[in-house]
């Protein structure tokens, strides 16, 4: 196994706190700063509520699904804009981290669909693996070709890219023509994103001057962009993400009238075969929050396979051992921060926590600027949390608590005969802990 791919979930109620708090105090904020097209705080999920933990009757009934209906199920990811230098954002995803989620599906060995599969599929046409992964791309941003392009086309999966009208060509940080056409050689479908991308203020304002006069609005902007980008990249555009995710039951009229049939909201969810055509969902892949990422590779058992945990895909600002979302053999590890980069800090203030320990003795050695702290009593959950904290000499406060968690292999570390071996394990495990997933609750 990969060191950066965890097939086991973070466990610690603690833990998923921690990692919920930051993400609700974060969604009434914008990437307004950043130039071109800004989202609006529509387009990321809701936020993740803390669903009971206990498994809904379906998790735990094998005969949750008769032999009829199709077990396959989606997850379409929804990604905007990546940079390797620039700061992570909730839209703007590091690059590197992109790459270590992609080689995650890949070890997960999940299937990467093409649209035209999804569409086939959906349409009754066609069947897929279980556990698929569309991969979807709004706006338009020059960093896809820069960026995820070079991954995605190594990876060899294809993905596709929901374009709005106005933005293509459109100078600065977005896409041309020639990058689009050359990326559908290589794996990309296109679908509409609309003319002008309105946020729902705009949208709600054209309602406001009737139905007529909010037709004519839902026609440039849905029907408008479709034969832009038909006469300009071909092939029939059916597919259509409302931007923001924002939608009214008019778009649904005119989707029908102008010929889209499979259109995407923002709302996290799996998707089956007679999931809502107006309302499929999608995991919005967020730069700054990985439990997305986790609930969206994360699947349910259904009723011919077994449920089957997400990968946690995590990247510190300072390298750290055990490497975070990494495993190790080792139950009695040392944990280390190597804080050499971090310039005035005050080592006076450094304070670590382990999951099951609370604060640990750590030390900081100023020769090497490590601080660690090697574990004093075996590891006994299949995951392990750390958090590291400091303050700056010139600052008051303390900075954010650098986290992260690691596996540990048990496997490897547990005496053979009584234990079963990890695969299975994690498969039993994972019907606890998917109903974290708020919509996997729902749509199943
Ligand atoms: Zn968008």
């Amino acid at each position: 196994m990969l060191p950066y791919v965890a097939l086991m979930k973070r466990l610690f109620p603690t833990a998923l706190l921690l990692a919920l708090l930051p993400f609700s105090a974060l969604l009434g904020q914008d990437s307004a700063s950043s130039p071109g097209p800004a989202e609006t705080q529509a387009e990321t999920p809701a936020t993740p509520s803390s669903a009971p933990a206990t498994a809904s009757p379906e998790t735990s009934d094998p005969a949750v699904s008769d032999e009829t209906e199709d077990a396959t199920r989606i997850s379409v990811l929804g990604y905007h804009e990546f940079s390797a230098t620039e700061k992570a954002t909730e839209m703007r995803i590091p690059t590197a981290k992109f790459r270590l989620q992609m080689q995650a599906i890949k070890d997960l060995g999940l299937n990467v669909i093409t649209l035209e599969d999804f569409i086939a599929w959906k349409q009754g046409k066609k069947t897929l693996p279980d556990r698929s992964i569309l991969i979807t791309i709004d706006d338009g941003w020059k960093s896809v070709y820069t960026d995820a392009y070079p991954i995605l086309k190594e990876f060899e999966f294809p993905f596709t890219l929901f374009l709005y009208k106005n933005y293509v060509d459109g100078g600065g940080k977005a896409l041309t023509s020639k990058m689009i056409t050359e990326m559908q050689k290589h794996g990309a479908s296109v679908g509409s994103h609309s003319t002008s991308h309105p946020y729902p203020s705009t949208v709600r304002k054209a309602q406001r001057k009737g139905p007529e006069e909010y037709q004519k609005f839902l026609n440039a902007e849905m029907g408008d962009s479709k034969k832009f980008l038909e006469a300009k990249f071909g092939s029939p555009i059916i597919t259509y993400a409302y931007p923001g995710g924002f939608h009214t039951p008019e778009m649904f009229d005119t989707a029908e009238m102008v010929g889209y049939k499979h259109l995407f909201t923002v709302k996290p969810g799996k998707v089956k075969q007679d999931t809502n055509n107006m309302e499929i969902p999608r995991y919005i892949i967020l730069g700054t929050h990985d439990s997305i990422f986790e609930y969206a590779t994360s699947f349910r058992a259904t009723g011919n396979s077994l449920g089957s945990a997400g990968a946690i895909i995590q990247t510190t600002p300072h390298p750290v051992t055990p490497a975070p979302g990494g495993s190790t053999e080792d139950r009695l590890p040392l944990i280390s921060a190597d804080l050499s980069r971090v310039e005035g800090l005050d080592p006076e203030s450094l304070v670590m926590r382990v999951s099951g320990f609370g604060l640990v003795p750590a030390k900081f050695d100023p020769a090497t600027k490590k601080f660690s702290w090697k574990v004093n009593r075996r590891l006994r959950k299949p995951t392990c949390d750390v958090s590291v904290q400091w303050k700056l000499q010139e600052k008051p406060d303390m900075e954010m608590p650098m986290r992260w968690t690691f596996v540990i292999n048990r496997e490897a570390a547990y005496q053979p005969k009584t234990a079963p071996s990890l695969p299975q394990a994690i498969q039993e495990k994972s019907n606890e802990i998917i109903p974290q997933d708020p919509e996997n609750k729902s749509s199943n």
